[in-house]
Formats: structure tokens, C-alpha cells, sequence
């Protein structure tokens, strides 16, 4: 039986728990998880010419220009994984990315399906960021108080070791949520206005956050 593709967009403030529930519902629903955020890391690390063109804007807190990021997302979207849907993490970030997106997909004859919009507090956000650890093998996301790994710095899954990203250290995380409120957040109410956003208390426990979220992508 033929299923309707599914493409599901996290919305939320960096910290809110994206990444956290998209590794969830990536196993729950057998959706590629699509996040901007990781594929820059990938070329960063493989010193590629995108990861050269986005390293100082990482650096800073800063978005990484719509160009570069519009196409290195589409590239990805256009690979047979995601003919049937994707969980998008970290993108759309900018009503432009969001247009694009919405492009790309009308001409493919598919469009959006729902928008969780993960909200959390900002002083809640900065505490996240600062004890957020992750997976150099797998990426996964750990935090040292709400969500330690079963050992100290080993990743649960693949005993990789685990980091602190640098842009997790303060002062970026303060320009990180300056930029989100700036430039992100009018997403809300662009995809308010589309009837597909559901917003989701992110300042509940991981596993109450997860229930919330798969009540909201099998309403739509
Ligand atoms: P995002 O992808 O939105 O930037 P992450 O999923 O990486 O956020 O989560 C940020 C940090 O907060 C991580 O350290 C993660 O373990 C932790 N975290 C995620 N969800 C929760 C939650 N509901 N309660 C407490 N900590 C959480
Ligand atoms: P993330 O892992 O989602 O927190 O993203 C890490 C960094 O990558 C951000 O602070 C930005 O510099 C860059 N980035 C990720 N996704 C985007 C996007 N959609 N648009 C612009 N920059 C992005």
C-alpha cells in the first residue's frame, strides 16, 4: 500500500530538544532525520568548500547565509531516502529558507504536513546548551545532568566519546538565541497561518515531550 509522504519540520529555539525527538520519531515513524545543523558539522570536519564558506558564521553564533544553506539542504532532500518524507531539524531558519522549502516540495507535487513547535524558556535554553555533550561517532545528544550517558563522556549507543560543541560555550549560546528570536521565530507565525503548526511544551521530561510530539504528527 502506497503511504502519504510525510514531511514533518522542528521548529524551536537551539536547545529546545529537536535533535533529542527527531532521533525518537526517526525510530518511531522510519523518517530520514534532515538536520542542517549536522550536515554542516559533517563538512566542517571533512574541510569541504561548504564547511569553509560556514565555519566563521558557526563560529559566531551566526546563520550560516540562505544560499549556501538552501542548497546544501535541497541537495539532501533530493536523495531517494527521502522520496516519502523527512524529518527536517534545524530547517527552515529564515522565512526565505521556509519559501524555498515550500517551493521545492510544490514542485514535487508534496508538501508539508505538520510543524511541532518545541517551546522552552530561554533561561531553561542556556542551561541545556551548557551541559549538552555529544556523540563524536554518532552524534547523539546527551546532557550531563537531564540526560547523562549510562558512563561518563561514553556515547550509550556506540562507546564513542563524547564533546562539547563550541558553539555550546556562552557567549555564543546568548547570540545563538538572540538570532533565533530575530530571525527564526517569525516561522511561527508563518506556519500559524498555513494551519500546520502544533505547539509542543518542551519544558517537560524527555519521554513526556516524545508522547506529546507522536500524539501531534498522528492527529495531522
Ligand atoms: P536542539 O537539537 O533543539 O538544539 P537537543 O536535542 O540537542 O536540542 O537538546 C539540547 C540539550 O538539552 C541536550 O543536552 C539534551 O540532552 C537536553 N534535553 C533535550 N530535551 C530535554 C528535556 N525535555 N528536558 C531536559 N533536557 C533535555
Ligand atoms: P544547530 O546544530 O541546528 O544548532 O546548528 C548549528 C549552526 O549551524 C547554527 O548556529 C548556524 O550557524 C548553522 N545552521 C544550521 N542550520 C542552519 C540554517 N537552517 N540556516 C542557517 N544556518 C544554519
Amino acid at each position: 500500500m502506497a503511504t502519504e509522504p510525510k514531511f514533518i519540520v522542528l521548529v524551536g529555539p537551539p536547545g529546545a530538544g529537536k535533535g533529542t525527538q527527531a532521533v525518537k520519531l526517526h525510530e518511531a515513524l522510519n523518517l530520514p532525520h534532515v538536520a542542517s545543523g549536522d550536515l554542516f558539522r559533517q563538512n566542517l570536519k571533512d574541510e569541504t568548500e561548504l564547511g569553509l564558506k560556514a565555519r566563521s558564521y558557526i563560529e559566531r553564533g551566526e546563520l550560516v547565509p540562505d544560499d549556501v544553506t538552501i542548497a546544501m539542504v535541497m541537495e539532501r532532500l533530493s536523495q531517494p531516502d527521502c522520496v516519502n518524507g523527512a524529518l527536517l531539524d534545524g530547517f527552515p531558519r529564515t522565512i526565505a529558507q521556509a519559501e524555498a522549502l515550500d517551493q521545492a516540495l510544490a514542485a514535487r507535487g508534496q508538501k508539508i504536513s505538520v510543524v511541532p513547535y518545541i517551546s522552552v524558556p530561554d533561561e531553561v535554553l542556556v542551561e541545556r546548551l551548557s551541559g549538552r555533550r555529544l556523540c563524536r561517532v554518532c552524534g547523539k545528544s546527551y546532557h550531563i545532568l537531564f540526560n547523562p550517558p549510562r558512563q561518563p563522556r561514553m556515547c550509550d549507543e556506540d562507546g564513542g566519546e563524547l564533546y562539547q560543541r563550541d558553539d555550546d560555550k556562552p557567549e555564543t549560546v546568548r547570540n545563538r538565541l538572540k538570532v533565533y528570536w530575530e530571525r527564526t521565530s517569525p516561522l511561527i507565525d508563518y506556519y500559524r497561518r498555513r494551519g500546520v503548526l502544533v505547539e509542543i511544551n518542551g519544558d517537560q521530561p524527555i519521554e513526556k515531550v516524545a508522547a506529546d510530539l507522536r500524539t501531534a504528527v498522528a492527529d495531522d
